[in-house]
């Protein structure tokens, strides 16, 4: 057993969350449901090994292999996995997941060279679609949303509105800090809003412990902070190193991977100068200054 092993949680009949402690790069979380028939996975993981310990955690629980896989969004930590679940499954996201999965490739091997990520084959979205759908499995309704940009410019929610149940993607990190460099920080403020009005108690996080809506409140904090800090350091004539430097993280200062504060700076930054929301930044200089604000060490991959 190790610390990072993951482990299920019953959220409802038929309906788990595949949580891989703690949380932190590229230890995110998956879910799955369906009955004796029929079964749909969200997000897979980002190795090999983990992909097929998920696909053991859906045995395990009764249901069949799933026939659909929806990806919140496009990330490798998210989809790496996806090729263990063909050829059963269909792969399922928003348009623009597909459009970055493919143009991202194998990004998790440049980013960790050193990991063993497996047998990884790229598998995109092969259905798409642009605002919401719907799928039945079995009984159970399940609403795919996408919130517009805010984590990347693809992201969707998966909601159970019967169950309660949303599946947030990397709109929520549960004990750890958002992450905004491919997408808005405007957008992913909407996207709280819209993860809020659906109302559902049990919140599924992209990476940490299961929760409920004060993630939402404690995540909304976080960004307007951000936002502030980026106003009065883009006025100042400072760059977002030397902002995050600076800034007295306070409550924020407990959370896992606070070094992304001078990434979503960048971010904050790019739509202070009127760039378009989920632009592209250049990846050198975000990872670069994370590895800076970290003494010098890059992050690391903890799959
Ligand atoms: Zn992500």
């Amino acid at each position: 057993m190790s610390v990072t092993d993951p482990y299920v949680v019953a959220l409802a009949p038929g309906v788990h969350a595949f949580v891989q402690p703690d949380g932190g790069w590229c230890l995110n979380n998956a879910g799955f449901l369906g009955d004796a028939r029929e079964s749909l996975l969200v997000d897979t993981a980002a190795t090999e090994r983990r992909a097929r310990l998920l696909r053991d955690a859906v045995l395990a629980r009764g249901l069949p292999l799933p026939r659909t896989v929806v990806s919140t969004h496009h990330h490798g930590d998210h989809t790496y996995g996806n090729g263990v679940f063909l050829p059963e499954a269909r792969i399922v996201g928003h348009e623009n997941c597909r459009s970055e999965q493919l143009a991202a490739g194998h990004q998790l091997h440049l980013l960790w060279p050193r990991t063993d990520f497996g047998n990884v084959d790229i598998r995109p979205p092969s259905i798409t679609y642009r605002e919401r759908l719907t799928l039945y499995v079995g009984d159970i309704e399940v609403r795919v949303i996408h919130p517009g940009t805010a984590h990347t410019t693809g992201d969707s929610i998966v909601h159970l509105p019967e169950q309660g149940v949303v599946f947030t993607g990397d709109l929520v990190f549960h004990g750890g800090t958002p992450f905004l460099p491919m997408g808005s920080l405007a957008g992913s403020l909407r996207a709280l809003a819209l993860l809020r009005s659906l109302d559902a108690p049990r919140v599924v996080p992209g990476h940490g412990r299961v929760t409920d809506p004060s993630a939402y409140d404690v995540t909304e904090r976080y960004l307007r902070w951000v936002r502030e800090l980026a106003a009065e350091g883009y006025a100042k004539g400072a760059t977002p190193l030397e902002t995050a430097r600076a800034a007295e993280l306070g409550e924020f200062g407990a959370w896992r991977e606070s070094e992304r504060l001078v990434a979503n700076l960048h971010r904050a930054y790019a739509e202070l100068a009127g760039l378009p929301e989920g632009s592209p930044l250049d990846a050198v200089t975000v990872f670069g200054d994370m590895a800076a604000m970290n003494g010098g060490v890059p992050v690391a991959c903890h799959a």
